[in-house]
């Protein structure tokens, strides 16, 4: 399925991250909804599933 993100690539984002969302910097710790990776470009616009394309981010960064 294209987009869809392994479990490898979620821990290993998590790692480079932080735990912590790349847009606004809230920690994991600091909120109940756990943080999803994000494209940064979306894959309908050419944007690939690796972690150079994902940013970790929390559920109100994410919806945007
Ligand atoms: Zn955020």
């Amino acid at each position: 399925m294209a987009g869809a993100i392994s479990d490898e690539l979620r821990s290993a984002l998590r790692e480079v991250a932080g735990d912590t969302c790349e847009y606004c910097r809230l920690p994991q710790s600091m909120t109940l909804h756990k943080h999803e990776p994000d494209h940064i470009i979306a894959v309908q616009h050419g944007g690939e599933t690796e972690l150079q394309n994902l940013a970790l981010a929390c559920m109100r960064c994410n919806r945007h």
